[in-house]
């Protein structure tokens, strides 16, 4: 079992591709309510990473715990989706044939929902979560509109707001701020710093100055182990770190 405060914690995973060490001894703890970023050269591991905590891989070797009690070892991809871990790929993936009110209302239904019946079940307290998530995510006045026409910066706000519409404990967000304006950069570090406390969020993302903008701790990946961990200015400031990435 975990130590109390540690939401993810993973110990010596081994992931091979053919031979690949993709991840090679990997440690990592998150805590409860911590907002922590990954960085790492291409080819670092840090997808195959997410796709171990989420079930889509199963590693060689290792163990990896969630929650007080949760082998992630020991369940699939949904079971692993239903016990609170919410994923975003880096694409965003709205109907865009549905308003934005639809998509959250569908979200929160879940994949076990029912189309014909989930908009019946949105009332009261559940009406009311979706309404806090509408202002949180900033599309109040966009809820009656089709996704489709949403900028690309909203629909990856909006794919954010439907992963909270399962009240997930963990949230694992990959380069969310990729193609963004700088405005939208700056809107999506506040609406990721506003998530944690509530969540933990882990956040893979290339654009350093977006990672300084947000977080406490950054962790860094190379050769599918940790490198270095610490503050930006402890690991921009690490001649481990700074070999890596001079030499990409
Ligand atoms: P990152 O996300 O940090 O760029 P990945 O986790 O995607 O890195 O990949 C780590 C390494 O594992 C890379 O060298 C990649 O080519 C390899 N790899 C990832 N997935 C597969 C796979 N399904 N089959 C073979 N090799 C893979
Ligand atoms: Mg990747």
């Amino acid at each position: 079992n975990l130590t109390h405060g540690v939401i993810l914690y993973l110990e010596d995973i081994n992931v091979s591709f053919d031979g690949f060490k993709a991840l090679n001894n990997l440690n990592l703890y998150i805590n409860q309510g911590e907002l922590r970023c990954i960085i790492g050269p291409n080819g670092a591991g840090k997808s195959t990473m997410m796709d171990v905590i989420t079930g889509k891989t199963r590693p060689d070797s290792g163990s990896a715990w969630f929650g007080q009690s949760i082998n992630l070892l020991d369940h699939d991809e949904p079971e692993i989706a239903e016990a609170g871990i919410g994923r975003k790929f880096q694409k965003p993936t709205v109907f865009e044939t549905l308003t934005v009110q639809e998509n959250l209302e569908l979200a929160m239904a879940g994949p076990k929902g029912v189309w014909a019946t989930f908009r019946a079940r949105l009332q009261g307290e559940d009406r009311d979560y979706l309404d806090q998530i509408l202002l949180l995510i900033g599309l109040v006045a966009e809820r009656q509109r089709f996704a489709g026409v949403l900028s690309h910066g909203q629909k990856q706000w909006l794919e954010i707001g439907m992963l909270l519409m399962q009240r997930p404990q963990l949230l694992l967000v990959d380069e969310p701020v990729a193609g963004m304006t700088h405005q939208e950069m700056e809107r999506t570090a506040e609406l990721l710093t506003s998530l944690a406390g509530q969540h933990s969020v882990v956040v893979v993302e290339h654009d350093m100055d977006f990672v300084r903008s947000i977080a406490n701790k950054v962790t860094v990946l190379h050769q599918g182990s940790v490198l270095a961990e610490g503050t930006m200015a402890q690991v921009q400031a690490d001649p481990k770190v700074i070999e890596v990435y001079l030499g990409e």
